[in-house]
């Protein structure tokens, strides 16, 4: 057996994923390794993540990737309307921060409804930060508020361009792993820069290098941050599609829905067309709030009917 001293595998954590190679932080170090063919013959698009702990082989260069070691957890989706299979996005994560403007572009409860109940299947722990609050109406600010704090999911407001809010968000990264997820153009850059201004990240939404039309995979990379935190930035995702959910599980991942259900006259009820529905009579009542009702009833009948469509596909694919 050749001592470990000597070999020349070493384990490493991958930091950004290309269409080929992947960067592998090795003892503090950035190296380029090549996932072996025999990974590719596994079910999931990507064998390989931002976030893994893989093990690579120095001996060749560009290195080797052999081994992908077992995840904590990761978040994954559908890969897009012409590739039914599960594409990892990140491995190994704390939490998901969803960042999202409450102006310009404007909130989109779909969007954040379909990331809230990705990670639910994940069990990914979940905050909202409502960026860009200097443009929003308030009014509108508060009703946010209130139908993502009734799931319960914590709410921070930021304003990025005077670092309102900054604080706190710092304050919950802190010795943590945390996924950024948002659309193009929420505030992403301008926070982490907030939050870190040595990372001068490119900021709007046309100078960032993923949107000038190049034609590879979406990736995402890891940033190190000064106060121990570890920040998974993802690409303009444009739609989501959490992998792998059963339909009858769908409901289970809006705590809202879940609560209510119990009082319908169907054990299994799917809530968009049984009589006496409990879930649907709290939607009327304005106790579900509808928003969220809605974004349920539209992944269903995604799932149902396999329906997607192709003008939703992000751009990089
Ligand atoms: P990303 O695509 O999510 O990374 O978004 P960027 O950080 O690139 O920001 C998109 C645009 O929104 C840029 O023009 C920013 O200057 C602007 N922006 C970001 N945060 C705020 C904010 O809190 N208030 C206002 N008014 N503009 C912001
Ligand atoms: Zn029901």
């Amino acid at each position: 057996m050749i001592p470990a001293s000597m070999s020349n595998i070493r384990q490493g954590l991958v930091v950004r994923t290309d269409a080929k190679v992947c960067h592998v932080e090795v003892d503090g170090r950035v190296q380029h390794a090549v996932p072996r063919g025999i990974l590719f013959d596994g079910e999931q698009r990507n064998p390989v993540a931002v976030g893994d702990q893989v093990e690579i082989d120095l001996t060749s260069v560009p290195a080797s990737l052999d081994r992908v070691l077992p995840r904590k957890n990761w978040l994954s989706r559908i890969a897009n309307s012409h590739d039914p299979r599960e594409q990892v996005l990140a491995a190994n994560v704390d939490q998901l921060f969803a960042v999202a403007s409450v102006a310009n572009p404007k909130f989109s409860s779909n969007r954040t409804d379909r990331i809230f109940a990705a990670c639910m299947w994940q069990r990914i722990p979940t905050t909202l930060i409502l960026n860009k609050i200097d443009l929003g109406d308030p009014d509108d600010l508060a009703a946010i508020r209130a139908t993502y704090e009734a799931m319960p999911i914590e709410v921070l407001e930021t304003c990025a361009s005077d670092g309102r809010g900054i604080e706190a968000v710092r304050e919950r990264m802190a010795g943590r792993t945390t996924i950024f997820y948002g659309a193009s153009g929420a505030g992403k850059s301008s926070l982490l820069n907030g939050l870190q201004p040595s990372l001068k990240l490119k900021v709007g939404k046309i100078s960032r290098y993923w949107d000038q039309g190049k034609h590879t995979t979406s990736f995402s990379q890891i940033h190190t941050l000064a106060f121990d935190a570890r920040v998974i930035d993802t690409p303009g995702i444009r739609v989501f599609r959490p992998f792998g959910v059963p339909i009858g599980n769908l409901r289970d991942l809006f705590p809202e829905i879940v609560r209510y259900q119990v009082k319908c006259r169907f054990n299994g009820c799917s809530h968009d067309h049984e009589p006496e529905c409990a879930v649907f009579d709290a939607v009327d009542r304005g106790d579900i709030a509808a928003s969220r009702y809605a974004s349920y009833v539209e992944m269903l009948d995604e799932v149902r009917t396999a329906k997607v469509s192709d003008e939703e596909d992000d751009a990089a694919e």
